[in-house]
């Protein structure tokens, strides 16, 4: 309902069950408590014409406020103030000392955020609910971390333990599931309440949404398609979760780079997204050249992104799906293998329902989409 307040406000209430398609006594009882939250202004029609006035709703910009937090592989907090209706209204990124432990971090996280909220201008009282995005395997409805790759000591109650501290509601989510949110509430997922959103980042991400929200399975689990094995478990690479051929080590920007420049990026710390996104650009702008052995690295990666996508279209029918990639020139050099793959494992009448977009990361959705989270949560 919010959704529906933000996007088409003022907005009607008797106009409301048709935009929702909830019925209009939910309708009523429901605006009565958004308003009695301070989420939702009323305004009384004050132009004269026949029959009862109506009553206009619009979404509360001096109401409360979300805060989400986004925890980077470089022990910075991206942190962002956010309103009801989706807008930034304070933006801050603050350095913490690298933990030695899980429990260590939850603990400079949630020294970081409340020092963001003593600094900010705005009332504790006021921010409703953090959103937090944690680099890891997370069950987002426990608000446990289950594995981290840089922490042995999982799995691990992050979300109670930040909001123990701060005094304030939390909930956790894995990196790509708040991307997955922020494009559907800010980017090229407005309007599809089904999609899933792989990312290629540093590694291979995915998220799924289903009716409008996050799609998980029993534990809180969203779909893990980077670690879905493409390659042959022989002769393939070790991948970072111990097991090996997972279709993250051929088609992530980080295992892209590796093939790419071999021996010469031994020594490349995989948590310098900089240093790594470079040199990725640096292979971009070989291949688009015709430089054939960069050719070969992108041909690879695709036919391994086609694989990926053709199974989990078979078992998932995702309508829609999203890749987000930091340069869209990457959907032209990996065209040729990765059509190819889908064509091949794909029965042509799915693949000619689903539809297969790429889209370009944009940096600040890592912020809006930690905000839409607490946004769903508050
Ligand atoms: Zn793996």
């Amino acid at each position: 309902m919010l959704k529906a307040i933000r996007v088409h406000a003022p907005v009607s209430r008797s106009d409301l069950p048709r935009l929702t398609g909830l019925a209009a006594g939910t309708i009523s009882q429901t605006t009565a408590e958004l308003v009695a939250r301070g989420y939702v202004v009323e305004a009384r029609e004050t132009e004269k014409r026949s029959g009862r006035p109506r009553t206009y709703l619009t979404i509360a910009s001096e109401g409360p406020l979300v805060l989400g937090a986004v925890i980077s592989t470089t022990n910075t907090l991206l942190i962002t103030f956010v309103d009801l209706n989706g807008t930034i209204r304070s933006e801050s990124e603050l350095p913490f000392v690298g933990p030695g432990s899980i429990a260590e971090l939850a603990e400079r996280v949630a020294e970081t955020i409340a020092q963001a909220i003593d600094a900010s201008r705005f009332a504790r009282e006021r921010i409703e609910h953090v959103g937090i995005g944690v680099p890891a395997l997370v069950d987002s409805v426990e608000g446990v971390v289950h594995f981290m790759a840089t922490f042995e000591d999982t799995p691990y109650p992050f979300a109670a333990a930040v909001a123990d501290r701060i005094g304030l509601p939390v909930t956790i989510e894995k990196g790509t599931t708040y991307k997955a949110r922020a494009q559907h509430w800010h980017g090229a997922a407005q309007g599809h309440d089904t999609f899933t959103l792989v990312n290629v980042g540093l590694s291979l991400d995915s998220a799924a949404y289903s009716d409008g929200l996050p799609r998980v399975g029993v534990h809180g689990f969203g779909p893990e398609l980077a670690h879905v094995r493409t390659g042959s478990p022989d002769d393939a690479e070790l991948c970072y979760c111990g097991s090996r051929g997972c279709a993250t080590t051929y088609a992530s920007i980080y295992s892209i780079v590796l093939r790419g420049f071999g021996a010469d990026a031994a020594q490349l710390d995989p948590r310098n997204e900089a240093e790594v996104e470079a040199l990725f650009i640096e292979l971009l702008d070989r291949a688009c050249a015709g430089d054939s052995d960069a050719r070969a690295v992108f041909d690879t990666a695709g036919a391994h992104l086609g694989q990926v996508l053709a199974s989990y279209v078979k078992i998932a029918d995702p309508g829609l799906i999203l890749i987000a990639v930091p340069d869209m020139r990457f959907e032209r050099v990996i065209q040729e293998a990765f059509s190819a793959a889908l064509n091949h494992g794909i029965l042509p009448p799915i693949l000619k329902m689903t539809e297969i977009r790429f889209t370009l990361q944009e940096k600040n959705w890592h912020s809006l989409g930690t905000a839409s989270l607490a946004l769903e949560k508050s």
